[in-house]
């Protein structure tokens, strides 16, 4: 019987010589866990964990071939398939009937060794070393690489394959003539800069035989100027399922294109119709994928005809039940990946172990796990932002008894600032979900109410934790208190007016999401498509080639004229996330956004503000200075706490406020939670 609300998500999908359960698969992330010992038993257990979840099909972190692919961990000998079969296993047996798929990743001229590969001796602009021209024994041999490497795949008993043929990595870099330039059989003409990916999937198809699923990810739409065009693409797609690819996945981007595509400011299944015009011109099913996130949109993209199948990675290290919940219609109680990257992406390029801000125990579940309280106590939590909320959350999943204090009106802290921020508008999310889990797991929720230690010593809880966040750093200098100074809070907030000219001390996160605010006009780029389409300079319609216009980016903006200051020498921005710093930095230079460091404040006066940059004298003939100039920890209950020697714990900003986020304050609740 169909679904009655999810019908085309939870129908199963059948490919003759098996069957998905679902729609919905987990898509290809590294976690890092790859490279590391006892990586494969947590892989494992973070892998099952998902499969338990309710999900049809899972693919894993990308595994190299050999040893020039680079990447996260090898496969091409029985000893590593061994490894890889403690990951099939424990997920066959904590669901039977999900399948899992590994991903086989050569990352040719961006592998980050000296004996990278590739058609053409081209560095990436994003790559470490110029990789060495493959000859035609070259290429022979990695063709057979990738042959051996998925049957070594079958041997450890996944389900199938997934070959990476887009980002920049070895397959894609045959496709076009910027990183192609050969002028034998696989370069030239597109039919001969093809042949590697496709002679690729023939010949694995050939080596694992037709009862194993091969999915091929095409570089649907790679953003590059001058990259493939949409004929191109079909060409490909086609190329590809006539020599034994099972499914299509469809990827966007290159990684050093200059496009956002899985940030919180691409709007939810932005890409989705780019998928659908392909699947018009090929059999096998196709999968869509980017900013897909909750199980509505899902269904909206399959009812749209534009995919077989939907694709969410972060989604599943942000919920690991988000299909249950889905089938179950507790939709209301999935924890939501609201694209920040920051515990992920982040995390993968910098060498971190992925995991999620909104769910620390992803690629943890085996150091964090969720056993019920053996002792259960009676335990306050002043303070509803992240930290807080987290807590109460999971210590309540535990069998505790929670009470929540805030003395706002609504749940969120500083979440309910930076909902407000264009791009940010996934921040309702979360906070939905905590809203609903105070609900269900009858934690008390007291708002409006600012506690001190007197009344929290009348209320006799066991144990209080202090969440009570940040107060706003006020610089002391002459004229902070001049009517044109305006703390940030009072800004977002709209509590003060904001003049024209704008100066802005402080080029934190916090400055850059208020200099975004206040330039902002129209529709946010992250919920309405064709602004983003303007914005970024892509066309998903005409697909020209890379789909990226070329053309200059159409911004709406305000007539404000803002710059933004720092004391730090050189350009502001570098504490901004490593995957997405450059979004936020690139869309406020095109609304005309000044950034400088090497600033010394003076004073503010009637003037304006009065600096030395470089040691140079220099007035900001502004109307309004709006100080983001950090925090700092709000302890002042914790402190009297002590004194009169009632129990409580620090968490989250008012523990440390340097450089506190809510991924840290999140994972700091979680441990705590998790502990108490
Ligand atoms: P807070 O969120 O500050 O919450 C503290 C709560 O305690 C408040 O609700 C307050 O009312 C309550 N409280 C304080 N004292 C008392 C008392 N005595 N009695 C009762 N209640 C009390 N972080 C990110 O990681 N990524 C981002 O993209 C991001 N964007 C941001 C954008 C903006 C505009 C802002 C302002 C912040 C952003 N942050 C972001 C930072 C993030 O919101 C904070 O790190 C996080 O909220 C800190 O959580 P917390 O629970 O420690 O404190
Ligand atoms: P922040 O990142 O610490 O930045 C504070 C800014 O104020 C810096 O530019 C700092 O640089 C300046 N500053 C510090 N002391 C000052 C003083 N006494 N006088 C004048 N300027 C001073 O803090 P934030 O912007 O307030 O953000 C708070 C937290 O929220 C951060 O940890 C951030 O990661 C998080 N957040 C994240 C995002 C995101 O998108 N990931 C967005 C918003 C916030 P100089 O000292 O060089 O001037
Ligand atoms: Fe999503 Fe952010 Fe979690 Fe990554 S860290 S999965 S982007 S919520």
């Amino acid at each position: 019987m169909a679904h009655p609300k999810y019908p085309l998500t939870f129908s199963p999908l059948d490919l003759g010589f098996t069957r998905l359960k679902n729609r919905i698969l987990m898509g290809s992330m590294h976690t890092g866990l790859e490279d590391i010992e006892g990586g494969f038993e947590r892989m494992a257990a973070f892998f099952a964990e998902r499969a338990r979840g309710g999900v049809g099909m899972i693919i894993t972190g990308g595994i190299a071939p050999n040893h020039e692919a680079g990447g996260g961990g090898k496969l091409s000998t029985p000893e590593e398939a061994a490894q890889h079969s403690i990951v099939t296993e424990a997920v066959h047996a904590a669901a039977p009937d999900v399948k899992i798929v590994m991903q086989i990743l050569h990352a040719g001229p961006l592998a980050g060794t000296a004996a990278c590969v590739a058609p053409s001796a081209i560095r990436s602009r994003i790559g470490r070393f110029v990789p060495n021209e493959l000859d035609a024994d070259g290429i022979e041999k990695q063709l057979n690489d990738f042959a051996n490497c998925a049957t070594q795949a079958k041997a450890a008993g996944y389900d199938g394959v997934e070959i990476i043929g887009s980002a920049g990595y070895l397959l894609s870099t045959f496709l076009v003539e910027k990183t192609n330039t050969r002028t034998d059989e696989w370069g030239g003409s597109f039919e001969n800069r093809m042949r590697f990916p496709v002679e690729v999937i023939r010949r694995t198809r050939a080596a694992v035989g037709n009862d194993f699923i091969l999915i091929f990810r095409i570089p649907a739409m790679d953003m590059l100027e001058g990259g493939m065009s949409g004929e191109e693409v079909i060409q490909l797609a086609q190329a590809v399922e006539a020599a034994g690819a099972t499914i299509i996945s469809t990827h966007f981007t290159w990684h050093e294109a200059q496009v956002p595509t899985i940030a919180t400011m691409v709007p939810r299944a932005a890409f989705a119709e780019v998928t659908g015009r392909i699947r018009k011109h090929v059999g096998v099913p196709m999968i869509t994928s980017n900013r897909i996130n909750m199980p509505d949109v899902a269904e909206q993209v399959l009812g749209a005809g534009h995919a077989d199948l939907v694709s969410m990675a972060r989604p599943m290290l942000a919920d690991a039940d988000l299909v249950n919940k889905a089938f179950e219609g507790r939709e209301d109680e999935i924890n939501t990946c609201i694209a920040c990257n920051q515990a992920c992406l982040d995390h993968t390029f910098t060498g971190k172990l992925t995991s999620c801000l909104v769910n620390p125990r992803a690629c943890n579940e085996t150091l964090m796990p969720v056993v019920p309280a053996s002792v259960v106590r009676d335990l306050a939590v002043v303070g509803a932002g992240p930290a807080g909320l987290a807590f109460a959350v999971e210590a309540a999943q535990r069998g505790h008894k929670l009470t929540i204090y805030d003395a706002g009106s609504e749940i969120g802290g500083q979440f309910n600032l930076a909902k407000r921020v264009p791009g940010k508008e996934e921040f309702h999310e979360t906070l939905r979900y905590f809203s609903r889990m105070i609900e269900k797991l009858g934690i008390s929720l007291r708002l409006n109410t600012h506690v001190d230690a007197d009344m929290l010593a009348a209320a006799s809880h066991d144990e209080v934790i202090v969440a009570t966040g940040i107060r706003p750093r006020t610089p002391d200098m002459p004229g902070i208190d001049h009517p044109m100074a305006v703390p940030y809070i009072d800004a977002i907030l709209g509590r003060k007016p904001i003049g024209r000219r704008v100066a802005i001390m402080g080029a934190g996160g916090i400055g850059f999401d208020v200099a975004t605010l206040i330039t902002h006009a129209g529709p946010s780029a992250a919920v309405d498509i064709p602004t983003f389409c303007r914005e970024w300079g892509v066309d998903f319609v005409n697909h020209p080639r890379g789909g990226v216009t070329g053309l200059v980016p159409q911004i709406e903006k305000a007539d404000r004229e803002v710059v933004i200051l720092q004391r730090r020498d050189g350009a502001p921005g570098k504490s901004l996330g490593r995957t997405t710093g450059w979004t936020h930095r690139l869309s406020l230079v095109r609304r005309g956004v000044k950034m400088m460091g090497g600033v010394t404040y003076l004073k503010i006066d009637d003037d304006g503000l009065h600096a030395l940059v470089n040691g140079e004298p220099r007035l900001f003939e502004v109307d309004t200075v709006i100080i983001c100039a950090g925090q700092e920890p709000e302890r002042a209950l914790y402190d009297a706490l002590v004194a009169r020697g009632l129990p409580a714990k620090l968490i989250g900003g008012a523990s440390e406020a340097t450089e506190l986020d809510a991924k840290r304050a999140i994972a700091e609740a979680t441990e705590l939670a998790l502990a108490s």
